[in-house]
């Protein structure tokens, strides 16, 4: 039997650049020590005063069918949250519970995009992003985000590919740069959205991991609550990957119809785990501090490392949990470079071009092991790149 096309097409023919990540985990699998520093997963997990709350919540019975647009607890959490963080008067009802910032990406892009609609993207971009727009049958444009500019999108790119666009999907704090978009960089994406009358999709789930700089939200700036959607996400700020929640925050008739999606697709969210997040927002900063904390240290460190050498330069990196290390000096390619790499140090990166094509000579390193292995692997790396350095 033959699937449909949309499913069978879904990553766009090809490898789906994540080759050198199998290829890192067949290793371990084979016993050998890899230094895995690929995906953006912490080397905490979620800290046991929220397992405690999702266990209580577990014990006291809340483990049927929760309601579908999510409880109203958590809706209200998400709602002061976002309130107190950006100013926007936002209620329960802009609010929709998803199980995680994954499947809010794919509700807010079906709730905006029709069959064949064009939904635009930044390149570098976190790897889901294609897949998940041909997932609601929209066609993706990328939209190069250039080194030059320290990857920061500039409004004239993108307004040459929005005439005919329905969506743009922006992620600030960056996977994979690490970049923090500038308030100028966010005027220019609103400007262009208004001009071209687009949703703006605003994937902000690296929002509490800020080196430098603020973190702002576009939903924020003069007339643009009613065209975005911010796509949230407990998995980074409180290192809950696992618990699968998030959520979109939007205008509520968009809210209204993604309760409809879920109701016909997720069916909520268990109310366990949106006891505990809730729990986990109520909290207060502490927890997600703490979370943070490492990737600053680590950060830090990186930068230390980076400038006492001049081969490997650092994409100049404000917020989330990696570096993108500029490697074009040793005249290797990005996938050259991190299979060379696993190879002779048994040190896993991600190849640049598994972010897109405006990641190319660049690798990306998720800061995501223990200080120590941490800053023996970054040294280690530059010293490899030196080698091809005569
Ligand atoms: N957006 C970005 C930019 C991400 O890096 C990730 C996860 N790595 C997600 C969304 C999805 O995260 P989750 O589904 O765990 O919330």
């Amino acid at each position: 039997m033959k699937a449909s096309n949309r499913i069978s097409t879904l990553t766009g023919g090809g490898s789906d650049g994540w080759d050198l990540f199998y290829r890192a985990r067949q290793m371990v699998a084979d016993g050998q020590p890899i230094i895995e520093l690929t995906i953006g997963e912490h080397d905490v997990r979620t800290d046991p005063s929220i397992l405690s709350a999702m266990h209580a919540s577990a014990m006291s019975g809340h483990t049927g069918y929760a309601i579908v647009p999510g409880t109203d607890a958590l809706r209200r959490a998400v709602a002061k949250r976002i309130e107190t963080r950006t100013g926007v008067p936002t209620g329960p009802n802009n609010i929709m519970i998803t199980p995680g910032g994954q499947s809010a990406l794919f509700a807010a892009h079906h709730a905006t995009c029709d069959e064949g609609d064009k939904a635009l993207y930044v390149d570098p971009y976190y790897a889901t992003y294609p897949g998940t727009i041909r997932a609601v049958g929209a066609e993706p444009v990328s939209i190069i985000a250039r080194p030059e500019n320290a990857f920061q999108p500039q409004a004239a790119d993108i307004a040459a590919f929005a005439a005919d666009a329905r969506s743009l999907l922006i992620n600030t704090p960056n996977n994979p740069t690490g970049v923090v978009y500038a308030q100028s960089t966010l005027e220019g994406i609103a400007k262009v959205s208004e001009a071209h009358d687009l949703w703006l999709i605003s994937d902000e789930v690296y929002d509490t991991q800020i080196w430098q700089g603020t973190h702002l939200s576009p939903r924020a700036l003069p007339d643009m609550a009613k065209r975005t959607l911010v796509v949230g996400s407990m998995s980074k700020s409180h290192a809950m990957t696992g618990s699968r929640i998030g959520w979109v925050c939007g205008p509520e008739e968009i809210i209204a119809h993604l309760i409809t999606l879920a109701t016909h697709t997720t069916y909520g969210v268990a109310g366990f785990v949106q006891d505990a997040a809730t729990f986990a927002l109520n909290a207060g900063n502490d927890l997600e501090e703490q979370v943070a904390a490492p990737f600053r240290r680590r950060r830090l460190m990186t930068m230390d490392a980076i400038n006492a050498q001049n081969i490997v330069r650092a994409v100049p990196a404000q917020g989330a949990m990696y570096v993108m290390l500029d490697i074009r000096a040793t005249g290797l390619n990005s996938s050259d470079f991190a299979n060379q790499l696993l190879e002779a140090e048994k040190i896993a990166v991600m190849p640049g071009e598994s972010f897109g094509a405006a990641a190319r000579g660049h690798v990306r390193v998720a800061m995501t092991v223990d200080d120590v292995t941490y800053i023996d692997a970054i040294q280690r790396i530059l010293a490899f790149a030196k080698t091809f350095v005569t």
